[in-house]
């Protein structure tokens, strides 16, 4: 449990000495499915492991799968003890599954992705030792592959950041429908699914990868800076409003740095973050949230004292973060607040891995652009327009889930479920619950 730092270096070097073997995979888990009481994120912790007819396989995935249900009741009935702790469960025993039937690991993986609806990038190990990756049809969540040819070391990793960590060279990042074995003489790549639409998380680059992290040849980082550019553009006159620009740290930092050369308006290091409050806040739950984040961000009060404050944000999910920075500034005296957003307005949930997945926690679905300035007590808030956070990324439209900002998800389940959860939510049903996991809704 915890984050990852915390794990103190006597604990490692112990499950080395328990741990024999060449090959190892692991996760850090983000609960989008499954329970969040301590004891069932200790049970759902990955890799998870299927045995069948003594067949074995261990499974760790990034992502969430949206027919969860009627997988659900599949591997009940065809695997006695067949416990359900989390999403992972699923992949695993599918594959398990298409395994004991004699199908190869390509066909195994095949009949993974034409069955399972949502986003996987799974790392696995065989009974027999082989190593894999692969990602589902649309790619949609990130997974690289890298080595260290001194050790002759092949690995796979969500992001580009631990290959530079541990001193790997990064090798490409896997193709939609990909799968891709790692033995000592390297890497195989077999192409499962023939011409796969991508749809890689836009997401991904304004809010949940590192800034560190390369995609298309250019680090995260860089694509924030202009979407920080955008913005200024794409609002001339409310850049000229401003007096300094100031970024909600770490969260706004990279855009920042766009808006403050695109605008020349100095940027102000007048928030701080706590150093060791490191909770994240979108990802705690919601009575943890209002105190942890008062308690992380402090504001330099005379450098914001009447003075026109522009505030960068990745993103605005719940709106609450925001509005809690917004009246801390307040307070310390600014007399306007504007607030320039790198992604755009989060109108819908998210199905793939992201923990957002009812229409009523988002502030972006009940309203418009006026309305959340209001709310959060902001005097204007600017949203970066889908036509440049595209551009930005280096990929097409048709190459990135869009589907929170525009409604179109790239998954034909998750499309029923957004739209049968709409109708329901225009109706004034407050949803309880990962919507994917309820009986009531199902694709
Ligand atoms: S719905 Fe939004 S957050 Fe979810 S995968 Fe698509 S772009 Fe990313």
């Amino acid at each position: 449990m915890d984050l990852v730092p915390k794990v103190k270096s006597s604990a490692i070097n112990e499950w080395f000495g328990r741990l024999p073997g060449s090959i190892g995979i692991g996760n850090v888990r983000y609960t989008t499915s499954g329970k969040c009481d301590d004891k069932s994120i200790i049970e759902g912790t990955q890799p998870v492991i299927g045995v069948i007819n003594g067949l074995k396989l261990a499974l760790s995935f990034n992502g969430n799968i949206v027919n969860t249900l009627p997988l659900k009741k599949e591997m009940l009935d065809n695997f006695e003890d067949f416990i359900y702790n989390c999403d992972s469960d699923i992949v695993c025993h599918k594959m398990l599954l298409a395994l004991k039937k004699g199908k190869t690991l390509t066909e195994a993986a095949r009949e993974v992705m034409e069955s399972l609806d949502g986003a996987f990038s799974v790392t696995g190990i065989t009974g027999n030792g082989e190593f894999f990756a692969f990602k589902d049809a649309h790619g949609i969540k990130p997974l690289c592959a890298g080595h260290d040819l001194h050790s002759k070391t092949f690995a796979f990793s969500s992001e580009t950041v631990s290959f530079d960590m541990n001193g790997f060279v990064r090798d490409f990042e896997l193709n939609p429908g990909e799968l891709v074995t790692a033995s000592p003489d390297g890497f195989k790549r077999i192409q499962v699914i023939e011409k796969p639409r991508e749809a890689f998380c836009a997401f991904e680059f304004a809010y949940f990868a590192r800034p560190d992290s390369i995609f298309n040849g250019k680090y995260v980082y860089e694509i924030r800076e202009d979407f920080g550019r955008n913005i200024v553009k794409e609002f001339p006159e409310i850049a000229k409003d401003g007096d300094i620009i100031m970024s909600v740290p770490e969260t706004g930092d990279d855009s920042a740095m766009g808006v403050h050369e695109a605008s020349g308006l100095r940027w102000e290091r007048a928030s701080r973050r706590h150093r060791y409050v490191t909770e994240r806040a979108f990802i705690l739950l919601n009575a943890e949230r209002y105190s942890t984040i008062d308690k992380k961000i402090n504001i330099l009060g005379s450098k914001v004292a009447g003075k026109r404050v522009i505030i960068t944000e990745d993103s605005i999910v719940r709106g609450d973060t925001t509005k809690i920075i917004i009246d801390k500034l307040r307070k310390a005296g600014a007399t306007k607040v504007y607030v320039f957003v790198t992604f755009p307005r989060i109108i819908g949930p998210c199905f793939y891995g992201i923990d957002m997945s009812s229409y009523g926690q988002l502030i972006g679905s009940r309203h418009n652009e006026e309305e959340i300035a209001k709310i959060i007590g902001a005097d204007g808030v600017c949203y970066q327009s889908i036509e440049n956070l595209i551009k930005a990324t280096g990929k097409t439209e048709s190459e990135l889930c869009l589907a929170c900002i525009t409604g179109k998800y790239p998954t034909p389940c998750a499309q029923k479920m957004a739209d049968a959860m709409k109708k329901r939510f225009l109706q004034g049903y407050e949803e309880k619950g990962r919507i994917y996991e309820n009986e009531e809704i199902q694709p």
